[in-house]
């Protein structure tokens, strides 16, 4: 539960308003202090105590735990509240696809160039699973380490060590300790042998649970350990079962502010079925229900995209409208001749006319306007999407470099914009009033592009 600032001006000193912590009042820091704004060392006059107080207690509900390093580092966590439609989730769960040494040498490689390969661009968005769940199966110690070795070679995701063996857990951690692996799992049964060799080289720990109450037990010795990095998994055995866990452990972390609990938690479909389909049907439960990490046994593109597409609906913030990057799209291989269309950033518009484009077989400039998210209509209504602002984005887009044309369709429903974005640009563009719904661009494209190269 978020802490409220009245209640952290209570434990500040209060009585000398100095200004040393760059506030003009020690109420005015509190406030800063509950919104995030700033850090509790910014007041030299805290005690030690008081510190510790306050940081556990502006510590967010859900810990914030990153499993991997560097541009593949995946965070998890941190997040507010129980439903997307509260605000916004904050971070997706990360798919892993676990290779077990007992896969062949060249399964395993299948399965590592699968994760490279199956990568969607999506509505500005690279869709792709996140993380490698190295299993240590197969008794054999030598070969669960060749393995870690070979997959730290030839990719750089982020790793999940599977091993009930602890020695094996941690000389596998020790060879790749670099790359912050997660480790599963730590038990009641392990807990004591693996504490000091967790606090050796910290990296984040999952820990199993036989229930709930007996995962309360576990994070609180990690935590009198000092270790907060944390991912909770309360061993759940079927789908159904899970979802009520889940939903326990997000309702004490959040709601009840429950400390104990106040950590993202990992979900194995990969465990609970050996029926892919209904595999790819639990992670999709998980995805909905506050998992943070979601290990697979297998996927290809036919399951992977669809859980990806959902993962990406579920955790857009619902309060903005997605939108993709201002610049200019290259449909298919266009050339200086090719037409040049203009439309707004929405994500839905943006890919409604690059797939009809596509459709059309023309290859053709996209040049994608800033409208912040909102579709044609709704951005020029909003005076987002007038002949001055298109016409200078035009100018600063880039496109007069590539095309010897100055032919410039715009969208259908923009029609009134015609004579302003001629005046913007100096009468150097015709201006061509393209379809209203995108529907017409398949009619429309090939005949233009035609008449461009006459
Ligand atoms: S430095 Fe501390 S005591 Fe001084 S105004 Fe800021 S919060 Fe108050």
């Amino acid at each position: 539960m978020p802490v409220s600032g009245s209640a952290i001006v209570k434990m500040l000193p209060g009585k000398r308003p100095c200004k040393d912590c760059g506030f003009p009042t020690c109420f005015a820091f509190a406030m800063k202090l509950a919104s995030g704004g700033t850090t509790v060392d910014k007041c030299p006059y805290l005690s030690e105590e008081t510190k510790a107080q306050l940081v556990d207690l502006l510590a967010p509900a859900i810990r914030l735990v990153t499993i991997g390093s560097g541009e593949n580092a995946v965070q998890i966590g941190n997040e507010e509240v129980m439903y997307r439609h509260e605000k916004t989730f904050v971070h997706p769960p990360a798919i892993a696809l676990l290779v077990s040494d007992t896969e062949s040498q060249s399964d395993v490689e299948a399965k590592v160039r699968k994760t490279q390969e199956l990568q969607f661009p999506w509505v500005g968005v690279n869709l792709k699973a996140d993380l490698l769940a190295l299993r240590f199966e197969s008794a054999d110690k030598d070969r669960f380490i060749s393995l870690v070795k070979k997959v730290q070679e030839t990719t750089k995701l982020g790793m999940v060590l599977i091993s009930e063996d602890m020695d094996a857990l941690f000389s596998a951690r020790d060879i790749c300790a670099d790359r912050h692996p997660l480790l599963y799992p730590i038990t009641k049964e392990n807990l004591d042998a693996a504490l000091p060799r967790i606090k050796e080289r910290p990296t984040p720990v999952a820990l199993r649970g036989e229930s709930v109450p007996q995962l309360v037990s576990l994070t609180s010795k990690l935590k009198d350990a000092g270790i907060d990095e944390v991912v909770v998994d309360p061993g759940s055995g079927n789908p159904l079962k899970a979802v009520e866990d889940q939903t326990f452990i997000r309702r004490s972390g959040l709601k009840q502010g429950f400390r104990p609990l106040g950590y993202p938690t990992m979900a194995l479909p990969c465990f609970m079925t050996e029926d892919r389909l209904k595999e790819t049907l639990t992670a999709s439960l998980f995805v909905n229900k506050w998992a943070s990490v979601i290990v697979l046994s297998d996927f290809d593109q036919y399951s992977l995209l669809p859980l990806l597409v959902h993962r990406l609906n579920i955790y857009t913030d619902p309060r903005f409208p997605m939108a993709v990057e201002e610049k200019f799209y290259e449909v298919g291989n266009p050339d200086e001749y090719s037409p040049v269309l203009v439309t707004s950033n929405w994500a839905l518009t943006y890919f409604l006319v690059s797939s009809a484009v596509e459709a059309a077989k023309v290859p053709a400039y996209v040049c994608v306007k800033d409208a912040e998210g909102l579709g044609v209509l709704t951005a020029w209504a909003a005076g987002k999407f007038g002949g001055d602002s298109v016409g200078a984005f035009i100018r600063k887009s880039g496109i007069e470099d590539r095309v010897k044309t100055r032919k410039l369709v715009i969208p259908g429903k923009a029609a009134r914009i015609k004579g302003e974005l001629e005046d913007a640009l100096n009468l150097e563009w015709e201006i061509v009033v393209g379809p209203k719904e995108t529907t017409g661009i398949a009619a429309f494209l090939p005949e233009f592009a035609k008449q461009l190269r006459e």
